[in-house]
């Protein structure tokens, strides 16, 4: 496909998206329901279906019996942690190996010309972004994926929490998978600006962040605490009732999904003329310039309703470094009173 059609590419040979990123339009005012009924589609196709898809399989075939789960062993956790492993090797590994090894789509659509492989750094393990990133979400985040998962299955099946049932809620449990995304939205927000916070940041999210130019393996390359707080998102179904497969949708948003904000790329290529929308952008201009859009894709206004919100365009721009400005003034003036 010709990416000239949709962006521009700057000398570096960089590509951007023409335009500027549209935020969900649910929360717009006044609200115009065509602009919603458009938007919808793309809301539940193709990500967050898959993740649907990938919740029911878990809980048909991989999720032990209720008897199981009553009694917290190794057994059923180290199981759940295996298969959580192998999936993310697959479906991220499918974007790695077609997009960042095999380059079959090249820098078309690519934000950041360069590919990690090609860019060793003193910042990761073995000067390797790739193999950093890879051993930190296998070793470190994945581990504290499943201890949320077995924690909040051990809960639903000893009965500690409301477990609603299908049959009895359909209406409220659909609605409840519907606003997944929205609580996803929320909690992450809330979590990634505290931990902007400056010692925090410094001890726990600049893991996160030495990847400035972020590619599949990025996604769930976290501190511990991070990793852990990250996939808690699913104990808010511990709180609101709910039903063990929503849990885990809302898992498998943040697990499955982290990897949208990391692909790199604005449009996957499928065929000559077909392509996916990766919803990246937002989330790399994050790794790019780290003080804006703290939120996911923006889902939920929170980046514009505390002016950290980064829509691509050049006055993006100057939002932004009209912030940076004021912050730079205010530690002067800070500096200055403390002399
Ligand atoms: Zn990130
Ligand atoms: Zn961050």
């Amino acid at each position: 496909m010709d990416d000239l059609k949709y962006g521009a590419r700057d000398k570096r040979g960089d590509w951007k998206p023409n335009g500027r990123i549209e935020g969900a339009p649910l929360l717009n005012w006044p609200p115009r329901l065509p602009k919603i009924l458009a938007w919808l589609p793309g809301y539940i196709w193709p990500w967050n279906a898959f993740h649907m898809a990938t919740a029911l399989l878990y809980w048909f075939y991989i999720v032990p019996s209720v008897e199981t789960m009553k009694t917290i062993s190794w057994g059923w956790a180290l199981w759940l942690y295996a298969v959580n492993a192998a999936a993310i090797l697959v479906f991220y590994g499918i974007f790695e190996l077609r997009y960042y090894i095999k380059r079959a789509q090249a820098t078309r659509f690519k934000y950041n010309h360069k590919f990690p492989a090609d860019a060793p750094s003193d910042v990761f393990w073995f000067q390797s972004q790739n193999l950093d990133n890879f051993l930190r979400s296998f070793f470190v985040t994945i581990p504290l994926w499943t201890l949320v998962e077995v924690i909040f299955l051990w809960c639903f099946a000893n009965g500690y929490v409301p477990w609603v049932g299908w049959t009895d809620h359909p209406v409220y449990l659909a609605a409840l998978v519907l606003v997944a995304p929205a609580i996803h939205e929320v909690h992450f927000f809330f979590i990634h600006r505290l931990i902007h916070w400056g010692p925090l940041y410094r001890w726990i999210h600049s893991v996160h962040h030495n990847s400035i130019n972020p590619s599949p393996w990025s996604s769930l390359s976290m501190h511990p605490v991070e990793g852990f707080l990250y996939h808690a998102v699913a104990f808010w179904h511990l709180i609101i009732p709910s039903n063990p497969i929503v849990a885990l949708f809302q898992l498998h948003v943040a697990g499955f999904g982290a990897v949208n904000g990391h692909l790199g790329f604005d449009k996957l290529e499928v065929t000559e003329d077909t392509a996916v929308n990766s919803h990246a952008y937002t989330h790399y201009l994050h790794h790019k310039y780290f003080e804006v859009n703290y939120g996911g894709d923006g889902l939920i206004p929170l980046d514009r309703w505390f002016g950290t919100w980064h829509d691509g365009t050049r006055e993006g721009d100057a939002m932004m470094d009209a912030r940076f400005q004021k912050k730079k003034e205010r530690m002067n003036a800070k500096a200055a009173a403390n002399h």
